[in-house]
């Protein structure tokens, strides 16, 4: 039998088991779990022919192993990538001169979320069952992590959901995607303030733990969680295998680094990854990391790709705890320095390091725009925003290398209608079983920006 594997908080906590780490998602101390060690993956799982939700079980079992059996992962993840519009889940389609589109965009939502969330759902959901317990899901969206969580919680019969956008400040379909769905533990508040707000009225719940006299703790499935980062590592190996067995660079349009951090991953496990390309837009935190070595939080902008527009990319913390040699104490000091704001200064050697294995590339509005609209006029195809970023980022990174390079497409174009409209002049149609969308019945409520607003709508309706 595998043994159970051990995860770690990169701020000194020890000692977890899945259980705990997937629960609770950020560790007691503030920092992020990570394991103990990576499990050396079969080569099978980036060379081999192999049905989506087989490679995410066999992926996953050593991390889960001695808390959820193989048969029980291989179920999950079969009733997780079902609902998915392509038999294939993640397909890579080629762009053009070495550059491959990894479609992670054909989930119930339409981003690469649905990849995590819906397999991380059914494992909240087995956990809890298994303990006899409820939680109530809480958390705050400018986008798209919202309507994935929503449709991975939908059936549960452990989790409720109460989601927080600001009003009128996320696009239609987003909203949308959220308010359509119309189950009894699933709570949409369209909050009277900015994304800021919501996060502060969360957050201030968040740390009260319950509200009082429930017995239904608050759970949070923010991109720290390590599930999610595991699961994200799957698509990269059912594409490497896709293209030959690799080797392969890797771009990635990035925000919180979650979706990046899960291609380091997948070097981690084994998998013949070359060079990952950080693509920014102007919140490009990460780029100037990679570039100079300091890691400093600025004011974030409002950008063409809203996904991205993060100054603080939460699971950078997991790269620099293996920077610093895994070293607790000295990450925990580095990141108090970015808790309060001044940011993290990289030694010539962790930077050295850093820039081995990454390299990055920013790009604006305007570039955005013009490669959404060149890529359409040379191959026809139409792609969104981010990925666009992605794009522009990749020919940029990796013009020469001669190595096959994936782009990770994170959303589809009809969830940023606009932006691609006026690039190519012309509204991207949504997936068939949305047609109609804007015509579905929405369930909300609006809320002031006030979390003891928050607590009382709770009591009287979660
Ligand atoms: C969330 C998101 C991103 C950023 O991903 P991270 O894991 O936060 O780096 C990029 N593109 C789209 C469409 C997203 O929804």
């Amino acid at each position: 039998m595998t043994p159970a594997p051990v995860y770690d908080s990169t701020r000194g906590e020890t000692g977890a088991n899945f259980e705990h780490a997937t629960l609770r998602g950020l560790a007691g101390d503030g920092g992020l779990y990570v394991p103990r060690a990576w499990p050396a993956a079969p080569a099978e799982l980036w060379t081999a022919p192999m049905t989506y939700p087989m490679r995410a079980a066999q992926t996953l079992a050593p991390f889960a192993a001695g808390t959820i059996d193989s048969p029980a992962l291989a179920d999950m993840a079969a009733h997780a990538y079902a609902g998915f519009d392509e038999a294939e889940v993640t397909p890579v389609s080629d762009l053009d001169q070495g550059l491959h589109l990894l479609e992670l965009y054909h989930g119930p939502t339409l981003a690469f979320k649905d990849l995590a969330l819906q397999l991380l759902g059914r494992v909240f959901d087995f956990l809890l069952a298994e303990r006899d317990e409820r939680r109530i899901i809480l958390g705050a969206t400018s986008g798209d992590t919202g309507a994935a969580a929503i449709e991975a919680c939908r059936r549960s019969a452990h989790l409720s959901v109460v989601m927080l956008h600001p009003r009128g400040r996320v696009s239609a379909v987003q909203r949308r995607l959220m308010t359509t769905v119309d189950a009894p533990n699933i709570h949409n508040l369209a909050v009277d303030g900015s994304f800021d707000d919501c996060q502060r009225m969360v957050k201030t719940l968040l740390r009260q733990g319950r509200l009082d006299g429930d017995e239904r703790a608050f759970a949070a499935i923010n991109s720290i969680n390590l599930v999610r980062v595991l699961a994200q590592s799957v698509y990269y190996m059912s594409a490497i295998a896709a293209l030959g067995g690799g080797p392969v660079n890797i771009c990635v349009p990035t925000g919180n680094f979650g979706n990046a951090f899960a291609a380091y991953a997948a070097a981690q496990m084994g998998a013949p990854v070359g060079r990952i390309a950080l693509a920014t837009n102007r919140n490009d935190i990460l780029h100037r990391v990679v570039t100079t070595g300091r890691y400093e939080p600025a004011q974030a902008v409002e950008t063409l790709s809203p996904a991205m527009d993060i100054q603080k990319a939460s699971n950078f913390e997991r790269l620099v705890y293996d920077l610093k040699d895994r070293d607790p104490a000295a990450t925990a000091r580095a990141m108090a320095g970015v808790d309060d704001g001044r940011g993290l200064v990289l030694s010539d050697t962790e930077h050295a390091r850093l820039a081995g294995r990454f390299t990055s590339v920013r790009v604006d509005d305007a570039e955005t725009v013009e490669t959404l609209r060149q890529v359409h006029s040379d191959t026809g195809r139409v792609i969104d925003p981010h990925t666009a970023v992605g794009v522009a980022a990749a020919r940029r990174a990796f013009a020469d290398d001669g190595v096959p390079t994936l782009i990770a497409a994170t959303a589809h174009p009809a969830k940023f209608p606009e932006t691609v409209a006026d690039a190519i002049g012309a509204h991207p149609a949504l997936p068939s079983r949305l047609a109609d969308l804007m015509e579905r019945a929405e369930h909300v409520e609006t809320l002031p920006a006030d979390a003891a607003a928050l607590a009382r709508y709770m009591k009287e309706h979660v």
